[in-house]
């Protein structure tokens, strides 16, 4: 059995111990996806059926690659493995035994906008309002109790939730639950929560179900381990508790899913659920550099909550990691298309062979129009392509409609959102007369007296009034300060401002973005129609050469999040600073830094030969130009592993001085600087070094810290609790701690 040469001593040790409960916890890049695959090759192989195999993983584009390599292995039989995700193989199974617990076998499965929708239906409905019933809030918190298994009359009968909700002035939230329940009961439909929510309560209410799947799957595989959620644990004890012949794998310093209701006690509990478990590491990591590897290690080592693991290679040392620094995020943008384009033609590279991660989804905007700029082929994955959410349509649209009045889907999009009360049959009539007329509805709206009374004519006057001032704006203004009002005054960045769960955060986030890509259009140096038309001609251009590139040889762009467990020749992970990286959004406790951080290790060890750190020195947030500083992640690698280059937009930009971007390669005197000073600060901290309380510190303070030295504080930021301070360390130069994590002590 050849494949099993492949395989080190304790990885085919794990494929060859088919029976009984194993457990894998090791690092990245260590072969845990490739001991899986193997492992049901192997069963087959030995004889199982693969009817009698189940395979749980994290995607299911992840299934269907290892679908494949079975194949090359034991041919087309294969394809009876039961492999997929959670919420795809859960939804296999309720389309057989769904009337079983009430539903009709062609039910439903309503998406998160579906859900939403619903909940806003049922929240109109019972007057509640929905600036405190966020639909979004309501969602999640429903969500997160049906991932946890609590149904609708557990919560309403436990104490804590429904002081939870009082707290926080939605007390009927329980109700809420429940009648969104009954309503999905009653339209023949789940969400996504209740695939597993149900399977579960399949499993637990009947027990010749439950009997019959632990039949069917005598061999159980779970990849990702780390990030399954309660629900999704407890369905597979369930399944597994006949034969018991389980085998998952997983990296408890990758999980990164916590705010999803993901939960690594599950790691814990599993060595308590099965005492005859047998429990394998796998140290050797075949993916990476030496220099990868060992930065990867640096950083996941600043976690105290995390399983010890030495994780090592045998693999070359490779390249230094690079370090690049720009100037802003467009240049962060060009510089990394150029290096792509460049190391494409110098090491005989694929565009598949390079991917670009990021913290959030709206840092794409900027590597987007770089890589389109220089005809790179590229996807964006796990998100729509910037230009493309719905967020972003929602403005472009308001812009479009102010410039032309006659655009009728734009009309629709914006007449009634954010919410006039401006229905949809209203809206319908209005193109009627408008056909009738044969004039446009734009027309019909600015003479609404005329053809109707009541109610909504003072609403429509209103949207009348509100689009001829954004038109005045138009034409007075350049395209930022257009925008920048237009979105303000129409609603929208109030709207998606309030709604503080992680998406609507995206959401608001995008728009921010797509308002710093338009100040950045006004602010270039040749630009000379800066008007809002100008800009929307370029962007119209820009979306009109994207294509479905699907199957073509691209360059991936994506959030840190979807690229677990993939690996690519080349990764650059980009937006290194500080709030960005870790996300100032997201840090409210150490628990969060530490998933940061192990959000940052997960993107740096899905690197395998080259590995590019980037931050920008000064990024356009909310509509501002910012200074950032660069993460403190970056400083919790080894200084000998880096390679820091300074860019200055001079040494690349246009085409013509394209080729020539070896700007890059050499170092430059002051990035050798700032090497130096990084490996070598003159300081140690004195031996009694305690930290004050710096509730009181002020500009002109004199202080210490126990890594950085001396240095004196010359700013002080606070928004909300988040207090930081900017300090000039003589040895470092200028630093912004957020003063909740910083040790000081004042002098
Ligand atoms: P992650 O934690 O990122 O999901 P993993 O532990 O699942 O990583 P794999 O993706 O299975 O790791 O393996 C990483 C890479 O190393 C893959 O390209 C895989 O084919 C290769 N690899 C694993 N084991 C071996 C081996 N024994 N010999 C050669 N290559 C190997
Ligand atoms: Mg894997």
């Amino acid at each position: 059995m050849s494949y099993l040469d492949s395989l080190n001593d304790v990885q085919r040790q794990a494929v060859e111990q088919t029976d009984g409960p194993v457990m894998i916890i090791a690092g990245a890049g260590s072969g845990k996806t490739r001991v899986l695959t193997y492992r049901i090759a192997h069963l087959i192989q030995k004889g199982v059926e693969p009817f009698n195999i189940l395979s749980l993983t994290f995607t299911n584009k992840a299934a269907k690659e290892m679908q494949h390599r079975i194949q090359a292995v034991c041919g087309s039989e294969a394809r009876n493995v039961m492999m997929g995700t959670f919420h795809s193989v859960f939804s296999r199974i309720l389309r057989v035994e769904s009337q079983k617990i009430g539903f009709p076998s062609n039910f439903t499965i309503y998406d998160t906008e579906d859900s939403k929708s619903l909940l806003r239906t049922i929240l109109k409905e019972q007057n509640l309002d929905d600036k405190v019933y966020k639909p979004n809030t309501v969602f999640n918190r429903i969500s997160a109790a049906k991932n946890r298994l609590i149904s609708y009359k557990e919560y309403i009968a436990n104490p804590n939730y429904m002081a939870d909700d009082r707290a926080a002035l939605r007390p009927e939230m329980g109700k809420l639950y429940q009648m969104y329940q009954e309503r999905l009961i009653r339209a023949g439909a789940m969400d996504f929560d209740d695939l597993l929510f149900y399977t579960y309560k399949l499993f637990n209410e009947h027990p010749d179900v439950l009997n019959k799947y632990q039949h069917k799957f005598k061999y159980i595989m779970v990849d990702e381990f780390q990030d399954t959620n309660i629900a999704q644990y407890n369905i597979t004890k369930k399944l597994a508790a006949m034969n018991r012949n389980i085998c998952v794998v997983g990296d408890d310093a990758q999980s990164i899913y916590a705010f999803r209701g993901a939960d690594i006690q599950n790691i814990l509990n599993f060595e308590k659920d099965y005492p005859e478990l047998k429990v394998l590491k796998l140290e050797q990591n075949y993916r990476s550099t030496k220099t990868i590897v060992e930065a990867a290690n640096n950083v996941i080592t600043k976690n105290k909550a995390q399983l010890k693991k030495d994780v090592w290679t045998s693999n070359e040392s490779g390249e230094k990691i690079h370090v690049y620094r720009a100037a802003s995020d467009n240049e962060e943008g060009r510089i990394i298309a150029q290096t792509i384009f460049e190391n494409k033609m110098n090491m005989q590279l694929r565009n598949k062979d390079f991917a670009i991660l990021y913290r959030t989804n709206s840092q794409s905007r900027s590597f987007e129009e770089a890589l389109r700029k220089l005809n790179i082929n590229y996807k964006v994955v796990g998100g729509m392509s910037f230009y493309q959410r719905k967020e972003i349509k929602d403005v472009l649209a308001y812009l479009r409609f102010v410039l032309n009045d006659q655009d009728e889907q734009s009309f629709r999009r914006i007449v009634n959102f954010p919410k006039r009360g401006i229905g949809d049959t209203t809206i319908a009539k209005l193109f009627v007369i408008a056909d009738e007329q044969g004039t446009t509805v734009w027309d019909i709206l600015c003479n609404v007296k005329s053809i109707m009374t009541g109610r909504l004519v003072p609403v429509i006057e209103g949207f009348v009034d509100l689009i001829k001032s954004y038109k005045i704006l138009a034409n007075t203004k350049d395209a930022f300060e257009a925008a920048n009002e237009i979105a303000k005054q129409s609603g929208l960045l109030k709207e998606l401002y309030e709604d503080k769960t992680v998406e609507g955060i995206a959401r608001y986030e995008n728009v921010q973005e797509l308002l710093n890509g338009i100040k950045e259009f006004v602010d270039r140096p040749d630009q000379e129609d800066k008007s809002l038309g100008s800009y929307l001609q370029e962007i119209s251009l820009l979306t009109d050469t994207e294509k479905d590139k699907e199957d073509k040889d691209s360059v991936t762009l994506m959030t840190i999040h979807s690229a677990k467990g993939l690996e690519f020749n080349q990764v650059f992970v980009v937006g290194i600073e500080e709030d960005l990286f870790p996300s100032a959004m997201m840090l409210n406790s150490r628990a969060d830094l530490e998933e940061e951080r192990r959000l940052f290790y997960v993107a740096i060890t899905r690197a395998e030969k080259r590995l590019t750190l980037s931050f920008a020195t000064s990024r356009y947030r909310f509509g501002q130009l910012k200074s950032c500083s660069p993460s403190r992640f970056l400083e919790e690698i080894d200084p000998r592993h880096l390679q820091m280059t300074s860019i200055t937009a001079n040494s690349i930009g246009s085409q013509e001085s394209g080729p020539a971007f070896s700007g890059i390669k050499p170092k430059t005197a002051a990035a050798t600087v700032q090497v130096k000073a990084k490996v070598a600060p003159a300081y140690t901290p004195s031996e009694d070094f305690k930290p004050s309380d710096t509730s009181n510190l002020m500009i002109g303070m004199k202080v210490e810290h126990p890594k950085f030295g001396y240095g004196e504080v010359k700013n002080i930021q606070s928004n909300g609790t988040d207090r930081k301070a900017v300090i000039d360390f003589k040895n470092l130069g200028e630093k912004t701690l957020i003063l909740s994590f910083a040790k000081l002590r004042i002098h």
